[in-house]
């Protein structure tokens, strides 16, 4: 299929069948097959660059920090005290931005299988990749899968910030990860994982609430960050009250977790 027509990125494929969104493109700034998947980057006309992978979007600059903060945030302002945390995927670095900032975070690993992405974004996305700089963060290449069977106990939060269940994040949706990612945790220990969209992909958000139904109320958060904290960090979007409201799910998601 031609993702690129008369100057418009159309994002096709059958993750989202019969649909698509698409972006308006002044230029391709680069374009590669990596060992794993296609990479794509382009100036748009009104989301500032944006990457994509496999014709998938990735993230546009514009607007990146709201599912940034959300999956950084969600999780670690539910952990007591979350000093060592796990980034699997999140190569271009706006995860692990956004994670180095919570004031209790002393270490984060970040694992991702494309050397490639995490250079590209370097070169095109600064804003994002300046997070693999942050002294708190180990960068390693590498299967996210492969890498959660050799540690067991260790972290306190564990964000997966993957791409969707096709080509090299297939493995990272199924129960055997989810086995692995309880292990790699600490007792007390939280995930948090990107998994689709209720409104394009409600049987993958059922199977991932199936994976890891929460042990405990986590709409409270445990950590409240003052306006003041807010701006100092540079948070746009988080705030404790978009924390509560995160956990109160539409009438049809909810049904369709509780399988009603
Ligand atoms: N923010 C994005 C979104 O909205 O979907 C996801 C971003 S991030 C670019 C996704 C990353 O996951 C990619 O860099 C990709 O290389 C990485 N990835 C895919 N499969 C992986 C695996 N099995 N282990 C580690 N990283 C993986």
């Amino acid at each position: 299929m031609d993702s690129m027509k008369s100057g418009w990125f159309s994002e096709l494929n059958d993750l989202w069948p019969g649909v698509a969104l698409s972006l308006e493109v002044e230029e391709i700034l680069h374009s590669e097959r990596s060992q794993y998947q296609d990479i794509l980057v382009v100036k748009t006309k009104s989301h500032g660059k944006a990457l994509m992978l496999d014709g998938v979007i990735q993230c546009t600059e514009n607007d990146e920090w709201s599912y940034h903060e959300m999956i950084s945030y969600l999780s670690l302002c539910s952990h007591p005290k979350p000093q060592h945390v796990l980034i699997v995927g999140g190569g271009d670095g706006g995860a692990a931005r956004e994670v180095s900032k919570h004031p209790d975070v002393e270490r984060v690993t970040l694992v991702d299988i494309d050397d490639r992405v995490i250079e590209v974004c370097k070169q095109y996305l600064p804003r994002l990749s300046l997070g693999l700089n942050n002294p708190k963060v180990n960068v390693s290449v590498g299967d996210g899968f492969e890498f959660l069977r050799h540690h067991r106990g260790e972290f306190d939060v564990i964000i997966t910030d993957s791409s969707d269940p096709v080509g090299p994040a297939e493995n990272l949706f199924k129960q055997s990860y989810y086995e692995l990612l309880k292990a790699a945790l600490k007792p007390g220990g939280i995930i948090a994982s990107q998994a689709g969209t209720a409104w394009m992909n409600l049987d993958q958000v059922h199977s991932t609430f199936q994976h890891c139904k929460a042990q405990t109320n986590l709409a409270e958060p445990v950590r409240v960050f003052s306006d003041e904290d807010l701006e100092r960090m540079s948070i746009k979007y988080y705030n404790d009250k978009v924390h509560r409201a995160a956990f109160v799910l539409p009438r049809f998601v909810d049904k369709a977790l509780r399988g009603a």
